[in-house]
């Protein structure tokens, strides 16, 4: 069933918390709610649970309001199993306190339940403990006993949140395939970008109770709506800048203004985002003739290099005294306060 939720408000005393949001997620999809620490993703969760009731607005599962009880499965961070019952009868817990006319006779329960260990691949810890299980593991029987009643649609808050990081990535994969094969509509809430690109169709992203964008992780990170959104996925240089004759400028930054960007008066305010990928350096042998404030490069001075892995990390400081990071792929032999130029390959840009 798909989730529509309009013009959602909601505040907790003079405090606004969701400041009228929209959002459809198609039945099937699987859509992260993603933003930082407090900015309301959990209120807005809970509101389509039907576990709180927004001020204005209105949601839907289906045709149907929370308040007429659409069955929604809830996982949350920390893993509310019942630790007096076997693995087995957590699962089976939602099954078993079903009205009786609803209620599977026990041989078909057992059934559901045993399909419901297998697809979490625990058949073999059916008579454990939570205790007796890793917290992985407990996430998983998390995840099953929500599944257990057929959800119309599945809600995960932070699920892998308290997990350490291998682990968070091994479920992460696993609760894609999951849900591939599964297919219910589902809505899960991270602060973890990785983890919302890896997981997640589209992403909703939220800062201050407000959605910035809406979109795959792909269209998010590579046509950002906001300088918001440019930051909070993926690194970025972030430099305020002000229009001038045709141009964007800030310090000997310069970078030609072009389509409607083009009729912008001069004096207006502007953020520049550059991703570090997105600035090549050249050695300024390499770049003779090339000078410093000219269109889309400039000269700079090596300040820091620190090798992460795959990336090299580069802290520059151009001539203008503008800081930049670079990041290269390749172990370029670069030396603190070596000279180079710089040349911006792409940009976004963000006018006031
Ligand atoms: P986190 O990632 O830290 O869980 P979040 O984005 O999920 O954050 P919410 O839990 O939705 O954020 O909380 C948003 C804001 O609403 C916070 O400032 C929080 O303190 C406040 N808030 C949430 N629930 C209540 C409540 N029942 N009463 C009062 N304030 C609340």
């Amino acid at each position: 069933m798909e989730v529509s939720l309009s013009s959602i408000r909601k505040s907790f005393g003079k405090h606004e918390v969701l400041r009228g949001i929209d959002l459809k997620v198609e039945e099937g999809e699987i859509v992260a709610l993603l933003g930082p620490s407090g900015c309301g993703k959990t209120t807005l969760l809970r509101i389509v649970a039907g576990l709180e009731t927004p001020d204005t607005g209105e949601v839907l599962v289906g045709n149907e309001s929370p308040s007429s009880k659409p069955v929604v499965g809830f996982v949350f961070q920390h893993y509310a199993l019942f630790p007096h019952m076997t693995v087995f009868e957590n699962v089976a817990f939602g099954l078993r306190v079903r009205k009786r006319a609803q209620r599977l006779p026990e041989p078909k329960l057992r059934k559901r339940v045993e399909e419901l260990l297998a697809l979490i691949r625990l058949e073999h810890l059916a008579e454990s403990r939570p205790t007796q299980l890793s917290g992985g593991q407990r996430q998983r029987v998390a995840l099953a006993r929500a599944l257990a009643v057929d959800p119309a649609v599945l809600l995960l808050d932070e699920p892998f949140g308290a997990l350490d990081a291998s682990v968070r990535k091994e479920l992460r994969r696993w609760l894609k395939k999951l849900h591939e094969e599964l297919r219910v509509t589902s809505i899960l809430v991270t602060h973890d970008q990785e983890e919302a690109s890896e997981i997640a169709d589209r992403l909703a992203v939220i800062n201050h109770g407000v959605l910035e964008q809406v979109g795959t992780p792909h269209e998010v990170y590579s046509r950002p709506a906001s300088p918001f959104v440019s930051t909070f996925l993926g690194d970025a240089n972030v430099v305020q800048a002000e229009v001038h004759g045709g141009s964007v400028r800030a310090a000997d930054l310069r970078l030609t203004l072009n389509g409607h960007a083009g009729h912008a008066v001069d004096g207006k305010k502007a953020t520049v985002v550059i991703r570090p990928h997105d600035l090549e350096l050249l050695s300024t042998a390499e770049s003779a003739g090339y000078r410093g404030d000219v269109e889309d490069g400039l000269l700079a001075t090596v300040r820091r290099v620190r090798n992460t892995g795959p990336l090299v990390r580069v802290d520059l400081l151009t001539k203008g005294g503008l800081s930049l990071e670079a990041q290269l792929i390749e172990n370029a032999p670069l030396e603190v306060d070596a000279e180079v130029s710089i040349r911006v390959r792409s940009h976004r840009l963000f006018l006031e």
